[in-house]
C-alpha cells in the first residue's frame, strides 16, 4: 500500500499525519532536500509531498534555503528544505536535593542556555507550589535573556529525585524535597502559558540521557541503575521510557529483600535501598566507627558517603569494606534488572556512579553471581559519562522526545 491511499475514510487523519512525519523526519534527518527528492524517497505524490511542505513551512518547522545545484534532469535547479531547529524550544527542569537546574534547548534538543540556581529550601519557599513557580520564572527569564521572548515552548521535561506518577504529572514522594503528592505537571503548565509538561524521576532522565549522549551509546534496550541518596532504576525499551500503567516501572530500590529489618523511606522495612544508598554508606560506616573498628573515618565529624569513598580509595580497610557491600547490594539490583529485562547494557548513575572501581568491581562481580547466565550473556555494566548532567540533559531530552512524539516515525532497514 502506497502510504496515501487509506484504506477507509477513517484512517485518513492518520495517513496525514503520517505521511507529514515521514516528510518532516526527512527535512530533519536527510535535509537540506528538494521537494522531488523528499517524493522520491517517500513514494508519495508531488502534490502531497508539496501540501506538507507548505504546512511545515507554515508552522515554522521547515524554511527554504534556496536554490541547491542544477536539478539531474537540467531542469531549474530545486529549492532545498531544511528543519528549523529554533522554530520551538524545550525546557528542562531537574530539581535536586540541593541544586536545581533550568536549561533550555531547541527543537534539535542543542542546549542554547543553562540556569543553575539552589533548590529553594526557606521555610515558606520550601512550599512545592512556590518552588515550582520560582522554576517556571527562570525559564521564563532564561528564555528572555537568550533573546528568543515569545518563542513556543513544545514540551517542559521535570524531573524529580523521587517517586513520580510519569501518567497523572505528580510528584508521589520525595523524600529529599519533603514533597508528597505534589501536582508538579498542573502548577509548571499554569505558570509556563499551558506547554505540556512531563514528568519524570531521575532514574528515568539519566536513562534516556545517558542512552542518547552518554555510555549508552544508543544502546536502545538499557537499564540504569540510579544510586545515590534513593535507589531507582529506568529501563529503556527501544529508547522509550517504560512506565508501567501507574508510571512508577522502575522502582527497584523498595523491593524488600529477606533479612533486611532496617525501616525505609517509602514507611516499609527491608528495602534494599536501606543497605544500598549513600545513606546506607553513611549508617554501616558509622556502625563500624561505633564499634570502634579501626578506621580514619572515626575522626571526621558528620562524614557523608563522599568521605567514605575517599578513604576506601586511600586504602581505609574499613571504609573499603563498607562500599564493597553497598556495590554488591547494587550487584543484586543489576542481576535483578538484567533478569527482568534483558537490556544491552546497564549504566550506573546516581551520585554512588562517582566511587568507581571501589564500587563497581564488587558490583559486577555480585551481579554475574545472581544473573542467570543466558540474561547475563554480552550484557555489559558501565559507569556514567554524564554525572551530574545526566538528570538535567535527560530532562530536555524527554521534553524533545515526547514534543516529537506525534511526529515520530520509526525508520528500520
Ligand atoms: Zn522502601
Amino acid at each position: 500500500m502506497r502510504p496515501e491511499e487509506p484504506r477507509r475514510g477513517a484512517d485518513h487523519n492518520v495517513m496525514r499525519e503520517v505521511n507529514r512525519s515521514l516528510v518532516l523526519a526527512l527535512v530533519k534527518e536527510g535535509g537540506p532536500v528538494s521537494r522531488a527528492s523528499i517524493a522520491r524517497s517517500t513514494t508519495l505524490a508531488k502534490p502531497t509531498v508539496s501540501a506538507i511542505v507548505d504546512e511545515l513551512i507554515a508552522d515554522g518547522l521547515v524554511r527554504e534555503i534556496g536554490p541547491g545545484s542544477t536539478a539531474v534532469s537540467g531542469g531549474r535547479p530545486p529549492i532545498l528544505l531544511e528543519f528549523n531547529a529554533r522554530s520551538q524550544l524545550v525546557v528542562g527542569v531537574h530539581i535536586g536535593a540541593r541544586r536545581t537546574t533550568v536549561a533550555i534547548g531547541d527543537a534539535a534538543g542543542e542546549e542554547i542556555v543553562r540556569r543553575e540556581l539552589a533548590t529553594p529550601t526557606g521555610a515558606g519557599d520550601r512550599e512545592p507550589a512556590a518552588v515550582l513557580r520560582r522554576v517556571a520564572a527562570e525559564a521564563k527569564d532564561a528564555i528572555a535573556g537568550a533573546g528568543l521572548p515569545g518563542a513556543k515552548i513544545a514540551a517542559v521535561g521535570a524531573v524529580l529525585p523521587g517517586l513520580t506518577d510519569f501518567h497523572a504529572g505528580v510528584c508521589l514522594l520525595a523524600p529529599n524535597l519533603g514533597w508528597r503528592d505534589v501536582p508538579v505537571r498542573d502548577v509548571l503548565a499554569a505558570e509556563l502559558d499551558g506547554a505540556p509538561v512531563y514528568v519524570h524521576n531521575a532514574g528515568q532522565a539519566a536513562a534516556v540521557a545517558e542512552n542518547l549522549e552518554g555510555a549508552g551509546e544508543r544502546a536502545g534496550d538499557l537499564a540504569l541503575l540510579y544510586a545515590g541518596t534513593g535507589l531507582s532504576a529506568g529501563v529503556l525499551s527501544d529508547g522509550r521510557v517504560f512506565h508501567g500503567v501507574g508510571g512508577t516501572a522502575g522502582e527497584i530500590g523498595h523491593n524488600a529483600v529477606p533479612g533486611l529489618a532496617e525501616p525505609c523511606n517509602c514507611g516499609k522495612v527491608g528495602c534494599l535501598e536501606t543497605v544500598a544508598s549513600g545513606p546506607a554508606i553513611v549508617r554501616a560506616a558509622r556502625r563500624a566507627v561505633e564499634a570502634g573498628e579501626p578506621t580514619r573515618l572515626a575522626g571526621i565529624d558528620n562524614f557523608d558517603a563522599r568521605d567514605v569513598a575517599a578513604a576506601a580509595r586511600d586504602g581505609d580497610a574499613v571504609a573499603g569494606r563498607v562500599i564493597a557491600e553497598a556495590g554488591e547490594h547494587l550487584g543484586l539490583a543489576a542481576s535483578w534488572l538484567i533478569n527482568a529485562y534483558n537490556p544491552a547494557l546497564v549504566v550506573v548513575g546516581g551520585g554512588l556512579a562517582a566511587i568507581g572501581d571501589p564500587l563497581l568491581g564488587p558490583l559486577r562481580a555480585a551481579a554475574a553471581r545472581h544473573t542467570l547466565a543466558p540474561a547475563l550473556r554480552g550484557v555489559e555494566i558501565r559507569a556514567s559519562k554524564l554525572g551530574p548532567d545526566a538528570e538535567v540533559r535527560g530532562a530536555v531530552l524527554l521534553a524533545l522526545q515526547h514534543s516529537e512524539t506525534y511526529y515520530r516515525v520509526v525508520f528500520r532497514a
